[in-house]
């Protein structure tokens, strides 16, 4: 049988990737080979695509997801899967840049996203491991200390939002198993999921729902006329009243993505996974069954899974691709933090492409009257997608969508996007420079 995760142009060997070698789903989903009549047209089958799916099939509508590859073959199913209500930037920081209102939107929003993924994983059973293991901020510098500090009087004071709170060194290394960091933030609502299991999972509710699921079927173009979005794939047309692009980092796979494609700049995030820890190690790591993303610019994410494996993330390099020297610093950076696995064997190693921007919010809005499209999550697309697929599918059917800075505003293509290469390297370097000298 053929290795549904072997693609000739996969930018990563999807074999290696943890989630795939552990998923307890598998689901076949034919290539598209007639032509298709149907309310909304999704092109990308990761979380948002399979959101704003699940979010039509509540309402009643047709759909079908066009995937290129396979459901979560994108960032969806390489991921953290770390579901975190918080931004990159901190709320007092949003509202230095937005005002309090849109930073108290913001923290609506990004619960929101939370309470969305858990609905969608209980309302249709779905078997993806989600759980509110609360998540861990550590800090490792006096300046990211204070920056968390004033978070979490920021949230207590204008949001009435008393739940995450710092700890101090001695709490935040009994949690993690390392005296590493010399603080941590600490958001008890924070969940984690098995990110493959969760769109295969929900791809296949969608499916028996009688939602059209097609891989290996790339969109080749679209065209919007007045009254209906005409797709082209390799053997079927799809005729449809409403497109959604859910294509993400992934954006630049076809031409059909080219209107998106420089909204964003793809950038490869890496992970790693241990062999199976002996039961003293295991035991010492993580100890309340928290998830952790680092404060740094350039952060280093991990998680201890249940079958005693560890998995570990961060940077994949300046460019879209990872290669030997970038695991080889994964390896080195987690030895650094967690002493006792310097000698842990590494069994998984695979990357993906996370959507940045330039203000490090995601973005939703139109292309047109009858296309919609959602992007650029920063690494922060677990929770987010799941809501900005419900506001998509809102979208198609003309229901307005407020989020703030995230559905309004210029999202333009990026000023040089041909220079981004470059351009990230200098960013990189000078994220290291002053993560290390704590600035
Ligand atoms: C390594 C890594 C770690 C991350 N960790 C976390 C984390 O812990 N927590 C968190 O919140 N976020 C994390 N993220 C971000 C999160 O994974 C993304 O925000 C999210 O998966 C985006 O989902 P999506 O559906 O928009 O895009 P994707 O999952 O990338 O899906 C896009 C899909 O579109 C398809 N496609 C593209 N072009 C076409 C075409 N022409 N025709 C048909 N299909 C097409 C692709 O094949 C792909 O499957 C991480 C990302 C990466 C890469």
């Amino acid at each position: 049988m053929p290795d549904r995760f072997d693609y000739a142009n996969a930018p990563t060997r999807p074999r290696q990737v943890y989630w795939a070698a552990t998923t307890r789903h598998d689901p076949l989903f034919p290539p598209l080979k007639a032509d298709l009549d149907i309310d909304v047209a999704i092109i990308g089958g990761g979380f948002t695509g399979l959101a704003a799916a699940w979010h039509l099939m509540k309402a009643g509508r047709r759909c079908v997801v066009l995937e290129a590859n396979q459901v979560g073959w994108g960032a969806s199913g390489r991921n953290g899967g770390m579901a975190v209500p918080r931004y990159k930037l901190t709320f007092p920081e949003l509202e230095r840049k937005y005002g309090r209102d849109t930073a108290l939107l913001m923290h609506r929003i990004a619960h929101e996203g939370l309470d969305t993924l858990e609905r969608i994983v209980i309302d249709s059973k779905l078997a993806c491991g989600f759980k509110r293991h609360g998540h861990l901020t550590p800090i490792q510098n006096a300046v990211d200390v204070a920056r968390f500090e004033a978070d979490v009087r920021w949230l207590a004071e204008h949001a009435g939002d008393a739940a995450p709170r710092m700890l101090d060194a001695g709490e935040t290394a009994a949690r993690l198993g390392t005296g590493f960091y010399r603080a941590a933030y600490f958001e008890p609502r924070g969940g984690g999921i098995h990110p493959l299991e969760y769109c295969q999972a929900l791809a296949a509710v969608l499916a028996v729902r009688g939602m059209h699921i097609h891989c290996a079927t790339p969109v080749q173009s679209w065209r919007a006329t007045a009254d209906e979005v005409l797709l082209q794939t390799a053997h079927g047309r799809v005729k449809a009243r409403e497109l959604i692009i859910a294509t993400n980092a992934y954006s630049d796979l076809t031409a059909s993505g080219n209107a998106l494609k420089r909204r964003v700049v793809p950038v490869a995030s890496a992970l790693i996974a241990t062999a199976p820890l002996p039961e003293p190690l295991r035991a010492s790591l993580m100890a309340k069954g928290n998830l952790a993303t680092d404060a740094k610019r350039l952060t280093n994410y991990y998680r201890l899974m249940p079958d005693g494996r560890f998995v570990f993330g961060g940077r994949g390099g300046a460019s879209t691709r990872a290669g030997d020297g970038v695991y080889r610093r994964l390896a080195r950076d987690m030895a650094h933090i967690f002493p006792a696995l310097a000698e842990a064997p590494i069994e998984h190693r695979w990357y993906g492409l996370v959507a940045a921007t330039l203000d490090f919010l995601p973005r939703i809005g139109r292309l047109g009257p009858r296309v919609a499209y959602a992007m650029g999550y920063n690494g922060r697309g677990v929770a987010l997608a799941a809501l900005l697929g419900g506001r998509l599918a809102g979208m198609t059917m003309q229901q307005n969508v407020n989020l703030g800075p995230i559905s309004e505003g210029a999202f333009a293509p990026i000023p040089f996007h041909a220079l981004r290469v470059p351009a990230k390297q200098v960013a990189i370097s000078w994220m290291q420079l002053r993560d290390r000298l704590g600035l």
